[in-house]
């Protein structure tokens, strides 16, 4: 029989745990775990595969620590690159004590979410089902969703969501402190993220070009940092390389008179004063070199790390 001084310790039981996101390019994993921890750290775009390395953030509140990771979404290897993205979204599966699927809030299921939902049911975790973009049908039409996937596996949980505009957030972080178990705080209270700083600036920066070069030059980007220096307490140096495939997108990013690169260079500059809470002066170069995506050294000093293979 338990007292009420039991239960009540048992309640303040601090927890913690491994999240990791799953789900198709562009169903909205950056937004929703940057909306979680409520600072910029995973790119977003309308584009799809913006996110490439695997992005580790961490919530942190008096219930306990969840740390979340983004994964690049399953889908079809076209070349290295897409490869090393996948082994990366299937890596994290087997590292983590809880899984947030994410899917479109529609009947129709896809050939990507299929590939998904095999991989899940080989996992022997709970699974929740996030349908997210709620902001975007008709209240009628949740139920229907929530039936057509119910119907496929047995989840943990089913969740409406909008990631955007943080339905359910609450009852998100919630349910899922419910289901982690009692461990320890891994990270101080104000991590909020293991990814270098120079990495986030890179990926600012690769977003605003995304951004701004439309369809023009889908995914043959990447970019480099070739320095970030603090000049003083005020001031960042940063000079940083943008790496294209052809000379024909070298001048599509540079664009007439330099336009179109000093709209991604204000773009980004004004996010990574954000982000460093200090002026920067930010340099931006563009090289091209063929076939970047297919060589593995180069993605190596991209940042593409072994150990996630
Ligand atoms: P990821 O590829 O899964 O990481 O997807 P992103 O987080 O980059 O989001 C892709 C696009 O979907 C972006 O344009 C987001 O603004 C948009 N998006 C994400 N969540 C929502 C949502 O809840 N509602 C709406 N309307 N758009 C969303
Ligand atoms: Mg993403």
């Amino acid at each position: 029989m338990s007292t009420d001084l039991e239960a009540g310790m048992k309640a303040e039981e601090y927890k913690s745990g491994y999240v990791a996101l799953i789900g198709r390019p562009n169903v909205g994993k950056s937004t929703l775990m940057n909306t979680l921890i409520g600072q910029k750290i995973a790119i977003t775009s309308n584009k799809p595969q913006t996110t490439r390395n695997r992005i580790q953030t961490v919530y942190t509140d008096e219930r306990g620590q969840i740390i979340f990771l983004d994964t690049p979404g399953v889908h079809k290897a076209k070349n290295r690159l897409g490869d090393y993205m996948v082994k990366v979204a299937e890596g994290t599966l087997k590292d983590v004590d809880l899984v947030l699927w994410l899917v479109e809030p529609s009947t129709h299921i896809g050939k990507g979410d299929q590939i998904i939902l095999e991989k899940l049911k080989e996992i022997d975790k709970p699974v929740f089902l996030l349908i997210n973009k709620l902001d975007t049908i008709p209240k009628a039409e949740v139920l229907p969703v929530m039936d057509t996937y119910r119907k496929l596996m047995d989840f943990a949980e089913i969740i409406p969501v909008s990631a955007l505009k943080r339905y359910n957030m609450d009852d998100l972080l919630a349910t899922i402190f419910k289901y982690l178990k009692p461990g320890p705080q891994y990270y101080d209270e104000d991590t909020v993220t293991d990814q270098p700083m120079r990495q986030i600036v890179a990926e600012l920066i690769r977003e605003k070009a995304l951004y701004s070069l439309q369809e023009e030059i889908p995914h043959g980007i990447a970019v480099l940092i070739d320095s970030m220096k603090k000049r003083n307490n005020r001031i960042w140096d940063i000079s940083a390389t943008i790496v294209c495939e052809k000379e024909s997108h070298k001048g599509i990013i540079i664009g007439k008179d330099g336009d179109m690169l000093k709209k991604i260079g204000s773009a980004a500059r004004y996010e990574i004063e954000d982000q460093l809470d200090a002026k920067v002066n930010l340099e931006l170069w563009v090289k091209v070199r063929s076939q970047w995506r297919d060589n593995e050294k180069l993605l190596r000093s991209f940042g593409y790390r072994k150990e996630d293979e």
